[in-house]
């Protein structure tokens, strides 16, 4: 017999629920949102050792040397993503885990994920497949974006940024927003960036976050 498509015990479904209710008291409120995180089983995509500390409101070791994001970090930018109601098309960069893809699938987004890791890009892929996610995703250099796909609604970036890369600008569609945590390799303040005409941004600032390094050519150097 297959194993079930998502091995979610009670015991996860309502440690879950109690991350909602956390999200909701640090200021969540997008119900579309916490629905999604509602939906997905975060266990599944954090090492088999660290299982039972999948809904606790923190970042997590993954392979390679990264993480997967805290709970709230994903909340927040999915939020701030503000995606439109009907069939947004999301780029994320830093596939990572899966989850945050994950997240955007099960708000009913179409999605295109790029990853620099090969061996990330290839664990994810496979359980984002078993899991029944269907969506875009490719290794390589996020910072230059995924023209061939473009425009976007929404862009967000996963890993911390030293300045906003121009490619992604340009491949947001107009109205849309780029997510992206701008500043050192420590710390970083979460911009929101919206495209406001063809030549034309605004940008807004929201809180500081720390994230691992976006390395790529309009990124940090690797060994930097
Ligand atoms: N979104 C992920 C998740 O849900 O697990 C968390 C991502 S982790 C904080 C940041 C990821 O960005 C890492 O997996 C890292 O390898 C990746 N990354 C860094 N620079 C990148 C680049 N230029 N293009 C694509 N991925 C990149």
């Amino acid at each position: 017999m297959n194993p079930p498509l998502f091995p979610d015990p009670p015991k996860m479904q309502g440690q879950r629920q109690r991350l909602l209710a956390e999200l909701r008291k640090e200021g969540i409120t997008d119900e579309r949102v916490l629905e999604a995180i509602g939906k997905v089983p975060r266990h599944l995509f954090c090492d088999s050792t660290l299982q039972d500390m999948a809904y606790k409101n923190i970042a997590l070791p993954i392979a390679d040397g990264q993480t997967i994001s805290q709970p709230f970090t994903v909340a927040r930018q999915t939020e701030l993503l503000a995606l439109p109601a009907r069939n947004p098309r999301v780029l994320e960069i830093g596939t990572g885990s899966g989850y945050q893809a994950a997240v955007l699938c099960a708000i009913g987004a179409a999605v295109f994920s790029i990853e620099r890791s090969e061996q990330l890009h290839r664990s994810a892929k496979e359980l984002l497949q078993r899991l029944g996610y269907r969506l875009w995703l490719r290794l390589g250099d996020g910072t230059k974006g995924w023209p061939q796909y473009a425009p976007y609604d929404a862009i967000v970036v996963t890993a911390g940024a030293p300045a906003v890369p121009q490619s992604l600008r340009m491949q947001l569609e107009v109205g849309g927003h780029l997510v992206i945590p701008v500043g050192t390799q420590t710390t970083q303040t979460m911009l929101r960036i919206t495209r406001t005409g063809p030549d034309s941004w605004s940008e807004e600032s929201h809180k500081t976050f720390k994230f691992v390094p976006l390395i790529g050519e309009e990124g940090w150097n690797a060994g930097a």
